[in-house]
This record gives C-alpha cells, sequence and structure tokens, in this order.
C-alpha cells in the first residue's frame, strides 16, 4: 500500500507549506562572524501597473532558485525583498488611475495619491511574490521611497558632493517636453519613424543664386546659425563661405565647410540649429556658435520663434511649412523614414533643450569600470558584451536632476542674496520644497534667507545604492562588513546601462569597491511566437490566474525548463500546463515508491542493474551540479525530468520490481530498494530549488520530519560511472521487447500479446548481467 494518500499533486497543498516555512522561519537570515554572507542583491520590482509581466515574475522565480541553490551549497544567504517605488512610470499611472495633471495640483496632494496607487499595486506583488515561493526577507521587506531609503540616497549625494564629484552646468541635454524633465542617455531608446523631410531654398547673399537645404526640423529654422557642406561635396564648391539669407528670419548666416554634413542625406547641405540633435550640440561648441533657445521646458516655441512662439513643436512646424510654400522657400517635401531618439517611459521623441542640471561625474571613472567589467563573473558570458559595449558608449557625465515630484528631493537650499547652494548635514531626511533649511545662515554671505530645491533625483539614484542599502551602509558597520560587497546582482538585460553601470560607479565611488562578484542576467519574456509582449498589441498574460491555477511549481519549473539562461523565453498558459504535467507523473512516480521500506544504509549491492541506475543518477549529479554553478537552471530541470520520466521511471522501477516485492529474497530486496530510495531521495534533493513545494511533500511523506531545504546537494563523485555505458543497449533491448509483445500473436489466445505475457527472446550476452532482472521485467522464457 502506498503511504502516500493523496492520489494526486494538488497546487492548493502549497499554501500549507508556505505556512509551514514561515512558521518555523525556515530562511530566516543572520549573519555569521566566521562567514561572509551570501548576499542577493536582489531587483527591487517597480509596480507601475497591472497586471505584472509574466516574463517578471518567471524572473523571481529564478532569483529564488539562486538562494535555495546558495543555501544548499553550504552559504549564509540573505535574500531581501524591496519594492521599488520612485518615479516617472508612478506619476503617470497616478496621473491616469486619478485622472489629475501632476503639475496642474498641489504637490503634496499629489504625492499622497502617488503613495496610495503604490500601495495597493505593492500589495498584489507581494502576494505574487509569495504565492511563488520566494524564500526572500519578506518580514522587513524595503521600499525605496521610505524615509530611511531616501535618506541614504541623500546622505550618499551628499558624500558625493564633499568629494567634488557633484558639478552643476547648463549644457544642451536630453529633455522630454511630455514628462518635462532631463534624461540621461541611457534611458532614450530609438525608433523607426516616418517623417517629413522639407527642402527649403535658401538665398545667396549679393547675387541671384539658391541652395536647397533639406531637414527635417524645419520649425528649427529661427535657431540656425550655418549651414554646413562637406568639403569634397563639390556641388557647393562656388558658394562655400559665402553669406546665406535665412528664409522667414531674413538673418544672415554662413556657409561653411565640414566633414561632419553628409553629401548622402538630402541635397548635402545641412542646417546647423540649436539643437536638432547630437552633432549639433557638437558643432556649436566647436565653431563658437552662439546658441539660440528655441524649444522652452514646456515643449513650446521660445519667443526668438518669432510668429511660431508659444505654438507646440509640431503646429510650428504645420505652420513654417505653409508659410514656406506661401512664400515661395519650399522646394519640395518627401516622406523618409528617420531613426529618432525617443523617450523610453513617454516614447516622445527627445529634443535637445539647455538646463541647468546636477551632474555626477562619470566619464572619469570608465577606465577603472572597464577592468571592473572584465572581473565580474557573468551568467551568462555572453552579457558581459552588452556592459563593455555601454561603457565604450558613455560620452557625458550623469544629469542626476529631474524636474519630477515623486522622487528623492535634493537635499539644497540656495541662499536668496547670493545664489550659494548650502547642504545639510547627513543624517536626516530633507524635503527642501517644503521644510526650512536645518541652518539659520549662508555659509558664504550669511543671509538668512533660503529657498528650497525643487527637484527630484534621477531615480537610478535611488537604485544604484541597493547593495548598500540592504547591507546597512554607515547604520551597522559590522553587519555590513560581513555582507558587503555582496555576493550577485541578478538583473533584467534592458537595464545593463543603467541599474548594472550606475551601481557599479556609485557603489566605487562610495566605498572604492566593485559591489557584487557575480552578474545573472536573464533574456526577456516573449509571447508564443518569439514577439515582445506589450499592452499595446494586447498579447501580455496575467501570471496571477495561472499560478493560481498549475500551482508556483508549475509555473517555476516552466520558467527554469524553457530556455538557457540568458536567452529569451516563451510564455503561455499551455507551457505551463505542460510543466504540471511532470508534476503529475513525479507525484506519482513519489506514491508508487511510498508503498516501498526505505532503506537508507548501503548494503552489499547484489545485482549490476542497481550499479547501472546510481551510475546514471551520478551522471545526473554531476550534471545539475554544473547547471547550478552556472545558475543555468534549465540544466537541472532538463536533465531531471529525463531521468525520472524516461530513465527511472521507465526502465529501472520496471527491472526491479519484482525483487522490491519479495521480501524473502533479502540481499536483492535491500539493494533494490536502496538504490531505489537513493535515486528518488536524490532528485527530490536535486530539484528542491526549482520546485520547492512538491519536493518538500514528497520529501516528508517518504523521508524526513525535517524540510528538504536544510538538505546539501549531493556531492558529484560516481562509484558507478562505468555501468552508464550499458544504458543504451538497456533501453533498446527493452523498447525491442515491448514492441515485439505489441505485434506478436499468442498461440493460445489468438490475441495479441499483453506486456505481461511472457515471450522467447534471447538476451544479448552484454546484458547478462542484468539477468535475472531482464527475465522477470519481460516474463522472459528461455528456448531450451
Ligand atoms: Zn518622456
Ligand atoms: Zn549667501
Amino acid at each position: 500500500m502506498p503511504k502516500i494518500e493523496e492520489k494526486a499533486w494538488d497546487p492548493k497543498f502549497e499554501y500549507q507549506i508556505a505556512r509551514k516555512w514561515e512558521e518555523n522561519e525556515l530562511y530566516k537570515f543572520t549573519v555569521d562572524a566566521r562567514k561572509h554572507a551570501y548576499v542577493i542583491d536582489t531587483p527591487p520590482p517597480y509596480p507601475s501597473g497591472r497586471p505584472w509581466h509574466i516574463g517578471a515574475a518567471a524572473h523571481y522565480s529564478q532569483i529564488d532558485m539562486i538562494a535555495r541553490t546558495g543555501r544548499m551549497s553550504g552559504n549564509n544567504v540573505f535574500f531581501p525583498i524591496g519594492i521599488d517605488r520612485n518615479g516617472l512610470p508612478v506619476e503617470i499611472y497616478t496621473e491616469k488611475k486619478y485622472k489629475v495633471r501632476m503639475r496642474e495640483m498641489d504637490r503634496e496632494k499629489f504625492l499622497n495619491l502617488c503613495r496610495s496607487a503604490l500601495d495597493e499595486l505593492e500589495k498584489e506583488m507581494i502576494q505574487i511574490m509569495k504565492s511563488l515561493g520566494l524564500s526572500g526577507n519578506f518580514q522587513t521587506y524595503y521600499r525605496t521611497d521610505s524615509n530611511e531609503f531616501r535618506q541614504m540616497t541623500q546622505n550618499t549625494f551628499l558624500a558625493l558632493w564633499k568629494q567634488g564629484l557633484i558639478y552643476s552646468a547648463n549644457r544642451p541635454n536630453n529633455y522630454c517636453v511630455d514628462c518635462g524633465t532631463t534624461i540621461a542617455d541611457a534611458e532614450i531608446g530609438y525608433e523607426e519613424r516616418r517623417t517629413r523631410l522639407i527642402h527649403i531654398r535658401f538665398k545667396v547673399k549679393g547675387t541671384s543664386e539658391e541652395i536647397v537645404i533639406a531637414s527635417t526640423r524645419p520649425e528649427l529654422l529661427c535657431a540656425c546659425q550655418c549651414v554646413i557642406v562637406n568639403p569634397n561635396d563639390l556641388r557647393y564648391r562656388e558658394v562655400h563661405d559665402k553669406t546665406l539669407i535665412l528664409p522667414i528670419f531674413n538673418r544672415e548666416i554662413k556657409l561653411i565647410k565640414h566633414q561632419l554634413a553628409d553629401p548622402e542625406f538630402g541635397t548635402g547641405a545641412v542646417m546647423v540649429c540649436s539643437y536638432g540633435d547630437k552633432n549639433d550640440v557638437q558643432l556649436f561648441r566647436e565653431l563658437g556658435l552662439e546658441e539660440i533657445v528655441a524649444i522652452n521646458e514646456k515643449g513650446e516655441m521660445s519667443d526668438c520663434a518669432g510668429p511660431y512662439s508659444n505654438l507646440k513643436i509640431k503646429q510650428a512646424r504645420d505652420r513654417i511649412i505653409e508659410d514656406l510654400r506661401k512664400f515661395g522657400f519650399l522646394e519640395k517635401e518627401e516622406f523618409i523614414i528617420h531613426r529618432t531618439p525617443i523617450c523610453e517611459r513617454s516614447k516622445t521623441p527627445v529634443e535637445i533643450v539647455p538646463m541647468q542640471d546636477y551632474y555626477l561625474k562619470q566619464l572619469d571613472f570608465v577606465p577603472k569600470l572597464r577592468n571592473f567589467a572584465h572581473e565580474l563573473n557573468f551568467h551568462p558570458e555572453m552579457h558581459r558584451k552588452i556592459l563593455l559595449d555601454w561603457l565604450d558608449a558613455v560620452a557625458i557625465d550623469w544629469p542626476i536632476s529631474r524636474r519630477r515630484f515623486y522622487g528623492t528631493e535634493i537635499p539644497i537650499w540656495y541662499c536668496k542674496s547670493c545664489e550659494y547652494p548650502n547642504i545639510p548635514d547627513p543624517g536626516k531626511y530633507y524635503k527642501p520644497w517644503k521644510e526650512s533649511p536645518p541652518f539659520d545662515n549662508c555659509k558664504k554671505c550669511h543671509s538668512s534667507h533660503f529657498v528650497g530645491e525643487e527637484r527630484t533625483f534621477d531615480t537610478w539614484m535611488d537604485s544604484s545604492i541597493t547593495p548598500l542599502f540592504v547591507t546597512k551602509y554607515e547604520d551597522e558597520p559590522i553587519f555590513h562588513s560581513q555582507t558587503y560587497p555582496t555576493r550577485i546582482r541578478p538583473q533584467a538585460k534592458d537595464i545593463v546601462r543603467t541599474w548594472l553601470f550606475y551601481t557599479m560607479l556609485r557603489c566605487y565611488q562610495l566605498t572604492g569597491k566593485l559591489a557584487w562578484s557575480d552578474v545573472w542576467i536573464m533574456g526577456y519574456g516573449v509571447d508564443e511566437r518569439g514577439e515582445k509582449m506589450s499592452k499595446s498589441k494586447g498579447n501580455t498574460l496575467d501570471p496571477y490566474p495561472i499560478i493560481a491555477k498549475y500551482g508556483a511549481d508549475a509555473f517555476r519549473y516552466w520558467s527554469a525548463a524553457e530556455a538557457n539562461l540568458g536567452q529569451d523565453f516563451r510564455c503561455s498558459e499551455q507551457k505551463v500546463a505542460e510543466a504540471q504535467k511532470f508534476l503529475t507523473k513525479l507525484w506519482n512516480v513519489g506514491r508508487f515508491i511510498s508503498s516501498f521500506e526505505v532503506i537508507i544504509s548501503p548494503p552489499q549491492l547484489t545485482l549490476a542493474t542497481d550499479e547501472w541506475i546510481l551510475g546514471e543518477l551520478g551522471k545526473v549529479i554531476s550534471g545539475c551540479l554544473r547547471g547550478y554553478q552556472d545558475l543555468n537552471f534549465f540544466v537541472p530541470a532538463s536533465l531531471i525530468r529525463e531521468f525520472t520520466w524516461n530513465v527511472f521511471a521507465s526502465h529501472y522501477l520496471e527491472l526491479i520490481k519484482a525483487r522490491a516485492y519479495n521480501s524473502n529474497d533479502n540481499d536483492g530486496y535491500k539493494s533494490a530498494l536502496y538504490a531505489l530510495h537513493k535515486c528518488f531521495s536524490t532528485i527530490l534533493i536535486l530539484l528542491s530549488p526549482i520546485c520547492p513545494f512538491i519536493t518538500e511533500k514528497l520529501w516528508q511523506e517518504l523521508y524526513s520530519t525535517k524540510s528538504i531545504h536544510l538538505q546539501s546537494l549531493p556531492s558529484d563523485d560516481n562509484p558507478y560511472q562505468e555501468m552508464c555505458r550499458y544504458s543504451n543497449q538497456i533501453v533498446e533491448f527493452n523498447s525491442m521487447v515491448w514492441n515485439k509483445k505489441k505485434q506478436t500473436v499468442s498461440n493460445e489466445t489468438g490475441k495479441l500479446l499483453s506486456l505481461r505475457d511472457s515471450i522467447y527472446i534471447e538476451i544479448p550476452s552484454e546484458l547478462q548481467i542484468f539477468k535475472g532482472d531482464l527475465i522477470n521485467m519481460h516474463n522472459l522464457k528461455s528456448k531450451l
């Protein structure tokens, strides 16, 4: 009789199991003075709307596998849980949800709305993370908008300020007119967009000649300070260094030779305006041109745009094209596909607008960070390249100030009489936009009147110190020294140039150390056809009902078995349902095995079949250990399934059934039951980081009252490795016998043989050592 009563694995068991883990504080972390902790720099997920991306749920499942692998490899694992609550997507979500406009309402009220929107989303995310079986530190989960976190963001900013690494500068910078703020290069994406290319006639001064200039930004005509042509472009040889008359505005500008002009684009003659693109910025600097600010921070044309001032960019463009046509300056217009820089958050084309912003120095640190990029262990190795490529592309310091509300405030008060920026002492969370300064007089002129800074930090200023926050940097020196540097940063591929890069930078500037030794980067979750999932395409999947229906283990098993680490992985309910079939098989095998006495101490193995399966098991163990070492869970997930289903259950269990039921055959019986349970208990241990629930339940039913999650991964010495050479022959022989029975008509009954019927088949000489078990399994009769 099977000891396990439940006929099938029910995902509802998961809830009770999780509750027991919680009661027993199974995953509790305490620092151990003798052993540097294995700290996971868990990405705090970002609640920016619902449902949560199914790919993200898969991502967090696997981060939990990292934690469990770490523990079972003998490490003291700290797996913090946090929620990232700062920034723009939250503001946008709040504006939509409550139908308000951030800049049109009281700041304090808006912040409160953001907070309550976040609380709701956060509750859901925590619930999903828990239902996935995450073994993280939920009791003390942190929020990046808490006073403690924001205080650390401000403290570390003040420290860098004192090191002289922060400066303020008015520079043309990427600016999103929809978000109303400066953004960093790292936050820009590119899209191929259809746009109008306008060919405009410019008069050459003092002649009747004209030249034609093509531009996608005719509304910037008012800010045009010269025209360039390539020195090798023979079409313009006659007009080099001549003066042109700007259409509509009637201003004189120079035509200059410059290598940056691409003879292939448009007519080969290019307007240089402040600022159409990065080339313009470079040319203004290089040629010492006087900047004309054409677009203001609201995304409207400024006064210098004359008749077009106060119009939105798009309106101004339409209007000026109309006028160019009306006044005879329009040569032609055509449509082209243009690689357009866009804001990654709002998808708005990025403008380049001069703004006064704070910058954190990063250019000086790139060589050091490049060394770090080579030192880090990347899982998988191929993703190191994303970081190295970005390090090659870093071209300016990091603009860190943002004109937004829901973020950590920049802790500065400006003196009203001399404008000197006064900074407070670290140690408190400051809100200068609504609080008076913690000092009475200006450090420079002793005036006592101040204005508080209204801007906030780029949210990456907060998230780039997660390794410091979770290790209690400057708060608890002993805790910090035993946990920092941390062990591993798991993260998504699309935030290498932001989160990974900025964390390396900031932690190095503050501690002089690399924040982790390992980086683990997963691919994207895509739909069944391999396409990116997005709300606009309508191909997103809510993970929550899927987890509720099939259970966390099925979900986790799917996530591990779907793709090698780093590859994009396909998501569908069907795939999770498929994964559940393996759990059903595992349960059935476990239930069947639970009929047999557990023999733990190894007896003399009397039969070759038992040595063979232990040899095969050893092979699986070493394969799994390699997978776990690389933190590539695809490897153990695939190996365990293949072994359990296609070797252990299909062949071994059939081979030893007769012995397992015959307790009179003392040696053969004990040998079989030992190998049987050795295999199954090892499978459970090997699978437990991936499927923590079903393995826990089977383990406790069969082997111990203690949790399986206190076990270590098995060692990979394999004394029976030699026996694996028989595997193919055993499988082939068994299949051959099964097929033959299916095709043979019985002399006695006239029907096809059943698998239990006897048959005359000679056992090949190489398999003679398995003779007894093969005869019993197939009911073989010898011809004699
Ligand atoms: Zn934007
Ligand atoms: Zn002053």
